[in-house]
């Protein structure tokens, strides 16, 4: 029997599930959305899953290609082999302690792999992204909050209990502010976007600002304010790109979510700065780089997971 080659991929966010039928290779042969029903039972919002699973799998059908698996990534903290989503995610109501690989599994007839959103975007871009396959890949996200996923041995690397590479709350100041997660001086406090437009109305207390798009503008033309926002923020972020390259010594680091959006020579100015913080023998031939999937590292991500799970 020749290897399986296509999955489903789902990716569940806040406001839509994004599905589509993916090969082994990286392409999307169909892809659609639908709006998450986030303030809904969890039954509503398995029910949308199991709809949208089963029209790509009739599309799948209608083409003659065989779907071999399911992969799914939602928020929150997935135990990977049980399927289960352990405790909460801080954008949906109920959706919390669900046993989802087994409901969809009994439903669907075929394997169903689930992991977190971040591991499944991270595994995409590692994959079929900026990545371009590379074994060992870190993949960090610029966004509300810092995420991320570690790829090591082409495997996501997890911990013991599932709540391993955390990267937004390694610390980067002792004396920091106090994270919600507990810690002090969490990156993610310094360098998401949220704590961008945070230090951006601090210095111009008379507007409110929403979007790090603003800023970045403004860096364009050549504003002072966001100058000192961008120039701190390229700062921080390669403070924790170094100590990810010592760490990790992966053969690429890729930046995403909204804040790398910024462009190319964002991530070229991160990786400057880094370089030097970190130890000459983690840097040899590394590649720090833009992600490069967008909103599609996710389902892509999801597909392959469940196929490297066969
Ligand atoms: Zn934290």
């Amino acid at each position: 029997m020749s290897a399986p080659q296509y999955a489903v991929g789902l990716d569940l966010g806040g406001t839509a599930i994004k599905y589509g039928i993916c090969s082994a290779k990286g392409e999307i042969l169909h892809e659609s959305q639908c709006p998450t029903q986030a303030d809904q039972p969890a039954e509503v919002i398995l029910n949308d899953l199991l709809t949208a699973a089963r029209e790509a799998i009739d599309i799948a059908q209608k083409n003659g290609t065989a779907i071999s698996a399911i992969g799914m990534g939602t928020p929150g903290s997935v135990n990977v082999e049980s399927g289960t989503l352990m405790g909460n995610t801080p954008n949906f109501k109920l959706w919390k302690n669900v046993k989802i690989k087994p409901w969809l599994e009994s439903r669907l007839n075929l394997p169903v792999w689930i992991d977190n959103d971040a591991n499944m975007m991270a595994f995409g871009e590692a994959r079929y992204g900026a990545g371009d396959g590379a074994s060992n890949v870190a993949c960090i996200t610029l966004g509300t909050g810092i995420g991320g996923g570690i790829v090591i041995d082409n495997k996501l690397f997890r911990g013991s209990n599932y709540a391993g590479s955390e990267l937004g709350h390694m610390s980067i100041r002792y004396d920091g502010i106090r994270c919600r997660c507990g810690g002090i001086g969490c990156w993610e406090m310094y360098a998401s976007a949220t704590a961008m437009i945070e230090n951006y109305n601090r210095l111009k207390p008379n507007e409110k600002i929403e979007s790090t798009i603003t800023i970045f503008e403004r860096y364009n033309a050549g504003e002072a304010e966001a100058t000192q926002v961008i120039d701190e923020e390229i700062q921080i972020v390669s403070i924790g790109v170094a100590n990810m390259l010592n760490i990790f010594n992966p053969q690429v680091i890729i930046i995403g979510g909204g804040v790398s959006e910024a462009g190319d020579w964002f991530v070229a100015a991160i990786a400057e700065k880094a370089l030097p913080l970190a130890m000459a023998s983690a840097t040899a031939n590394v590649r720090i780089v833009r992600a490069r999937l967008g909103n599609k590292a996710g389902l892509l991500g999801a597909a392959a997971f469940a196929l490297s799970r066969l």
